[in-house]
């Protein structure tokens, strides 16, 4: 089968289910166009000769079955779910680049030694309901129906209901994930660095880990124009202080450490008052546990220093910590040498994820790796997230070559 054509026709076809005029999809949870594109995925698995089974969430798995060793299976896949307005990629390329891999597999070699399968998760972005990672949370039999109970969208369906109209319910039989020898989730990278260095293939080694802060100082709101410059506790002005120069230390210290002051609120937020209050939020991530730490101290000390220095107080509420997501080495080196034999040492790079992923869920059971294509522009949650065919076309051919290695060879 060629691989271009059938991953195009593929695409188009899911684009579809949930897609709209102009492109892109929204596809939620448990929604209509979500019920259409598990459904067709169904068909199209059990056309290419795989047998399907949902859990009781939703979770869709096509396999085929190994003739050596059925009982070591080798899985690959992604979310079906999009964000509202979200691009035809995210999430279900790597299903569909999966369900095109492991039938152009089978057509050329036949039944693997094997059991291979390809996993659409039912949930990943959070985006109808406020929870995120359900498909995979159940898939490894974390997720308590007490979490999502309470839960409605934005509409006031509640999350019950939407899930029994679409004809699942919670779970009620634990999935038996021990089986799994190895999870390879293909996924656009959602960023520019391999776009930038002219790559085509990222090899994922982890996804990084991150801390989120709310920070409040405190000064005094106060007359703009009768209070002298010597005399304020400005908030405003301590806190480009910290964005400033914590900015310029993140610069220093380099990629992978990456730091957002993505929010700020000042109070009373007027023209002519001096600002006594500041709510700013900071968001830094790094792969490395310790050089992480290192850097939220640094930020924590130089909040306080310039909360002191200005006169101001200041609560500091670490409101995330989560640790990186390192992926199995000996399965990323793998994966590695069949980056370099598809398409060639100048045209891969081992980088970290930025973004959070189902594969971090599956890393802390399952041996896992990740495998990134280029964002165009580095878009993505967005109607124009892009990729080039020709670049989709070579991650689907070098997780190929290394499904071959785990469930074709001795
Ligand atoms: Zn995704």
């Amino acid at each position: 089968m060629d691989i271009r054509s059938s991953f195009d026709a593929l695409d188009k076809q899911f684009t579809a289910y949930g897609g709209l005029i102009g492109g892109g999809i929204t596809r939620l949870l448990y929604s209509e166009e979500w019920v259409n594109a598990v459904h067709a995925l169904k068909s199209t698995l059990e056309k290419e000769g795989f047998s399907t089974r949902f859990d009781d969430v939703g979770n869709l798995t096509g396999r085929l079955e190994g003739s050596k060793y059925p009982n070591e299976v080798i899985a690959s896949g992604s979310h079906i779910d999009t964000v509202v307005e979200g691009g035809h990629l995210d999430g279900q390329y790597g299903i569909l680049a999966a369900t095109v891999a492991m039938a152009s597999l089978k057509e050329e070699f036949g039944q693997p030694l094997r059991s291979m399968e390809v996993v659409a998760l039912a949930e990943e972005e959070g985006s109808r309901f406020p929870y995120g990672f359900w498909g995979s949370k159940n898939f490894f039999n974390l997720a308590d129906k007490n979490d999502v109970i309470d839960i409605t969208d934005s509409e006031g369906v509640k999350f019950e209901n939407a899930m029994r109209n679409a004809g699942f319910g919670f779970r009620e039989h634990d999935n038996d994930y021990s089986d799994i020898k190895s999870w390879i989730e293909l996924h656009i990278e959602q960023g520019k660095v391999l776009e930038s260095e002219q790559q085509s293939i990222g090899v994922v080694n982890g996804i990084v880990g991150q801390k989120r802060y709310t920070v409040t100082l405190h000064g005094e709101a106060n007359h703009a124009g009768t209070t002298p410059m010597g005399l304020r506790r400005d908030t405003v002005v301590a806190f480009s202080d910290i964005v400033t120069h914590l900015t310029q230390r993140a610069r220093e210290v380099g990629d992978p450490l990456v730091l957002t002051f993505g929010s700020v609120e000042p109070v009373p937020n007027t023209v002519n008052v001096v600002p006594g209050g500041v709510t700013f939020s900071i968001d830094c991530r790094h792969i490395n546990q310790d050089e992480l730490n290192v850097f939220a101290d640094e930020i924590t000390a130089y909040v306080q220093k310039v909360a002191d220095r200005d006169g101001l107080t200041v609560d500091i509420d670490l409101w995330m910590d989560e640790a990186p997501t390192l992926m199995e080495p000996s399965l990323v080196q793998q994966i590695e040498q069949s980056a370099q034999k598809v398409v060639g040492e100048q045209d891969y790079r081992v980088m970290s994820s930025g973004a959070g992923h189902d594969s971090q869920i599956f890393a802390k059971y399952v041996p896992t790796a990740m495998l990134f294509v280029p964002s165009i522009n580095g878009i993505s949650h967005n109607v124009n997230e892009e990729t080039e065919l020709s670049d989709l076309v070579k991650g689907i051919e070098v997780l190929k070559d290394a499904l071959y290695n785990l469930a074709y060879k001795e």
